[in-house]
């Protein structure tokens, strides 16, 4: 019954026959959008009718690999469950969008980079094969870049939030990612901070998981774990000293990355973020005071899960107000960059963490960089992680603003700086016949 229906079903997105005729179909600019750069299956349907309106997204959708019991994401794992699901799972889609050969979407964007290569080659083959398929141009869409434009899309908190204006600052902290980049336009980023060793999702998850919890998403997971922290405990850890220089009656200790001069010298030249031994921390904490390597007190867990992701987060305060003073208004000591920025992104998976948002809302220097309050703003929780809805509006982004489509030679690339977002190759640039076509905007 099943691989009938399935059959049905792939036949009904390829076959023209059984369709209603073009001419009976109102059309608009459909974007259908696939992502696929790590543990999530994801495929999106948007739509625009007028040219830099916000674009609604009319459905997506998301399937996760589930990595809680391995303890991590498996390359050759998330490879096979991508093959297993994309193609299902866009037919499954489509046939519930009315999306075929004779009713195609307008444009298809594919996450290209940066991302695990299997991962990705997974769906960049299955989208350049609807594009062949469908005769419909294809963009591959840098992930970063997704994440860095999410702010320009509805969110459900506010409907009436104004969209960033260029040029504007954004975090982006992931599970891969970590940086602070300051952009000019759809194509023009600049790389602030970057991350030295591991992204900060990656250090939330690890942290987590030394700590004995368990789950997918072990930054949400531990998130949970502190909100649950009774009030008078969190008012005792607040006030506890974990400097290295002060003692504790745990003994936790615990600094700031770069706080300490190495070689006598501070190397703040290149401001970094670094989260990896946030994770050594409690290894070698959990080696020296807790027998069997396990911490059996509940309130112990409780203390270093609650200032571990105080001092994960603090740390990224602590770079960016940094990168304010280095960048922002004082004349003799900045170059001036930041000047004029009046909005600040955060986005990415671990910007769906509140106490991180609200730290950034509360402890960020605006006043280096200008006299008002910075706009924040704060992607809706369900497109702060990986989603195929960021890869689309990135995409018409691209093909819009920049007139460019992805040439079907291109392949996935697996580290792709978002300072080089145009510089790769397989760059084609459409003109405006063809983009009018696509878009329909005169219609
Ligand atoms: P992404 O790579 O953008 O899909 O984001 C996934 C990362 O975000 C993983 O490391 C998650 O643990 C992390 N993450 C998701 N939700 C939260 C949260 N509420 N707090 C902290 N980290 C989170
Ligand atoms: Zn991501």
């Amino acid at each position: 019954m099943i691989l009938l229906k399935n059959r049905f079903t792939y036949k009904s997105i390829f076959q023209k026959s059984k369709l209603p005729s073009q001419s009976h179909v109102i059309r608009t600019y459909k974007v259908l959008a696939i992502e696929s750069s790590c543990d999530d299956s994801c495929i999106a349907l948007l739509e625009r009718t007028k040219p830099n309106q916000t674009p609604t997204i009319i459905d997506h959708t998301k399937k996760t690999l589930n990595s809680a019991a391995v303890g991590g994401i498996m390359p050759t794992a998330a490879y096979t469950y991508h093959m297993s699901t994309i193609a299902n799972m866009c037919i499954e889609f489509c046939s519930k969008h009315n999306l075929s050969a004779q009713t195609p979407p307008d444009l298809i964007c594919v996450t290209r980079g940066p991302g695990m290569a299997g991962s990705l080659s997974s769906s960049t083959e299955f989208a350049k094969g609807l594009s062949v398929a469908w005769n419909v141009p294809l963009i591959g869409v840098h992930h970063m870049l997704g994440h860095l434009l999410t702010s320009f899309l509805p969110t459900k908190e506010s409907e009436q939030k104004q969209p960033p204006n260029y040029p504007f600052l954004s975090l982006l902290c992931s599970g891969g990612h970590t940086m602070l980049v300051l952009s000019k336009s759809v194509s023009e980023h600049e790389i602030i901070i970057n991350v030295s060793d591991i992204a900060v999702g990656d250090s939330l998850d690890k942290c987590a998981r030394e700590l004995g919890l368990y789950g997918n998403m072990l930054g949400r997971e531990l998130e949970k774990f502190i909100n649950d922290i009774p009030i008078e405990e969190i008012e005792e850890f607040k006030i506890l000293p974990i400097d290295t220089r002060l003692s504790n009656k745990y003994n936790f200790k615990l600094t700031l990355p770069y706080q300490n001069p190495k070689n006598g010298k501070f190397q703040d030249d290149i401001i970094q973020f670094a989260f990896a031994q946030f994770l050594s921390n409690i290894q070698s904490y959990k080696k020296k005071f807790i027998n069997s390597n396990i911490i059996e007190d509940e309130k112990i867990k409780r203390m270093i899960a609650y200032k571990t992701q105080e001092y994960i987060f603090d740390h990224i305060i602590d770079r960016i107000n940094l990168a304010f003073k280095r960048h922002g208004l004082n004349r003799s000591k900045s170059d001036g960059k930041f000047i004029g920025v009046k909005d600040f992104v955060c986005s990415g998976g671990v910007a769906a963490n509140s106490r991180l948002r609200e730290k950034l809302f509360n402890n960020l220097n605006y006043n280096e960089i200008g006299s008002n309050p910075l706009n924040f703003h704060f992607p809706d929780l369900s497109l702060c992680t990986d989603n195929a809805v960021m890869i689309g509006y990135a995409g018409m982004e691209i093909f819009e603003k920049l007139k460019l489509k992805t040439n079907l030679n291109f392949i996935p690339i697996r580290k792709w700086p978002l300072n080089k977002l145009l510089s790769v190759e397989s760059w084609v640039q459409v003109n405006d016949d063809e983009i009018n076509r696509v878009c329909k905007y005169n219609l």
